[in-house]
């Protein structure tokens, strides 16, 4: 082993070969038949189950968890996939915690809710690995929809349109599909190429094109698909990121979060991926998180998340923020970083402490500084609005006529998997009322 984490710098190969594996492991494996049954026996079956209406995509979680318990795992999946088609993702990525599992009368009762997320696994795992699709596409209507984006909005919106019977041609402009599934959530969540397997498993509908490296704006305009197509559907994230807007952001060692993250996603050896000694991440949400994390899986010595208000006000989720302290991350509430200092590369980050009073958020005299050879910004992303379509902090859910939004690039929601998959699922229930409306 040539580096440890004490080694200086930006370096690969910091920990000894066996502990990537294990690091970048299954976070939580899969329940077996007898751990399901025992905590599917544990729901009460409610009748206005609260945990239903915590979910984004309302499945009904009574039902699943019954069938799971009278042994029909793969009714149980039927039903997750009836309301959501990637449940297979949304069971490793939801924070249930702030979900469906924090509703549960039983977290209210115990503090120890039914375990639905890792239920909703064991049935749609059970029923993917027997390699079964159980939809069938309903006689083709004639309609052709163009989707843009292939991450769980496209995705779920593809689906629903190929199921009622319109073909669909999904235009992505990266090298694979999945969006964020694929480039962009910690590996120790989705391993296995798992994000891949649910695609190619999805597709298995039928009626659905895929394109990929195909870029709305470059490869083909908005106006074309309007006019080649009965409806566009409009699901491409959140491609930009924020600025820091600190001096000294330029120097080599500072990096956005999400292209490391997508970097360490793509990367089948991590042993080979470069990673500081002091890693500095400024940001509070899930990204700052994940970033931190695996920065610390990667063999970093030190990991600190910078917020800059108080922990309350970050978006990575009390669950989330504790897996990160637990991994060894420190975090630092109310300080907001005033300049990236080195020479060339990143040495160091000062900070301000912060107060938020009723002018808003404010920067004290007190200073601080962290040692830093890589710095992580997470501070956000943004719509890049495609040619074509106002500018806008995000786009409406019917942006023109025709053309329909959701998911991340959308307003209104949380920007979470299971949110983006419940508006590409409502918007195809829209776009086929509203073609087949147009045709009746
Ligand atoms: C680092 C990170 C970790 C996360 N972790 C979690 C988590 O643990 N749990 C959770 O619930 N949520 C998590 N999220 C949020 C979640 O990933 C997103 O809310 C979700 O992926 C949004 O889905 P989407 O389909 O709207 O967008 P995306 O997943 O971003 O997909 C959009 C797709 O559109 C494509 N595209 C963009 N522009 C164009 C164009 N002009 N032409 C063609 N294609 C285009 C993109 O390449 C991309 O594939 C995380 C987000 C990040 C950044
Ligand atoms: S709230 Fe909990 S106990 Fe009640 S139905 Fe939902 S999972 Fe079961």
């Amino acid at each position: 082993m040539p580096n440890s984490p004490l080694t200086p710098g930006v370096q690969s190969g910091r920990l000894p070969g066996p502990a990537y594996a294990r690091n970048f492991g299954d976070l939580e494996p899969v329940l077996d038949r007898h751990e399901a049954h025992v905590a599917a026996d544990r729901c009460y079956f409610c009748h206005d189950a609260p945990c239903i209406t915590a979910c984004p995509t309302s499945i009904d979680i009574p039902l699943f968890i019954r069938q799971i318990a009278t042994g029909t795992a793969e009714a149980a999946a039927k039903t997750i996939w009836d309301q959501n088609i990637l449940g297979g993702m949304c069971a490793r990525v939801c924070p249930t915690e702030q979900l469906c599992e924090e509703a549960c009368v039983r977290e209210a009762a115990e503090g120890k809710p039914v375990e639905i997320g890792r239920l909703q696994r064991f049935a749609t795992d059970k029923v993917m690995a027997a390699g079964v699709h159980p939809y069938t596409r309903a006689a083709q209507t004639g309609m052709r929809v163009a989707v843009v984006g292939a991450g769980p909005a496209g995705l779920a919106c593809a689906h629903r349109l190929a199921l009622h019977g319109h073909d669909v041609v999904v235009m992505e402009r990266r090298k694979k599909p999945g969006g964020l599934n694929e480039y962009g959530i910690a590996t120790y969540k989705t391993p296995d190429d798992f994000a891949a397997k649910e695609v190619e498993w999805l597709l298995k509908i039928g009626g659905i094109t895929l394109q990929t490296g195909v870029e709305l704006g470059r490869d083909v305009t908005l106006e074309q698909l309007r006019s080649e197509y009965d409806a566009v559907f409009l699901g491409i994230g959140l491609g930009g990121v924020n600025a820091l807007r600190s001096p000294g952001e330029e120097l080599a060692g500072v990096r956005d979060a999400v292209d490391f993250i997508a970097e360490l996603r793509q990367t089948v050896d991590k042993s080979t991926l470069p990673i500081g000694r002091d890693v500095v991440v400024i940001g509070g949400g899930m990204t700052a998180v994940d970033a931190a994390v695996q920065s610390r899986l990667l063999g970093a010595e030190t990991v600190t998340i910078v917020y800059r208000r108080g922990q309350d006000g970050m978006s990575a989720s009390l669950h989330e923020q504790e897996h990160a302290t637990q991994t060894g991350v420190r975090i630092i509430h109310n300080a907001a970083p005033v300049a990236v200092v080195g020479a060339g590369a990143v040495e160091a980050v000062e900070f301000a402490y912060t107060q938020t009073g009723p002018d808003g958020l404010v920067l004290l005299e007190e200073r601080f500084t962290l040692k830093a050879d890589q710095v992580f910004k997470a501070i956000g992303q943004t719509l890049t609005p495609p040619p074509g379509v106002a500018a806008a902090k995000k786009l409406d859910g019917t942006p023109m006529a025709g053309v329909w939004a959701g998911g991340d690039c959308a307003a209104g929601g949380e920007d979470l998997t299971v949110t983006a998959v419940a508006e590409g699922r409502d918007a195809a229930e829209a776009i086929h009322a509203t073609i087949m409306g147009a045709v009746r």
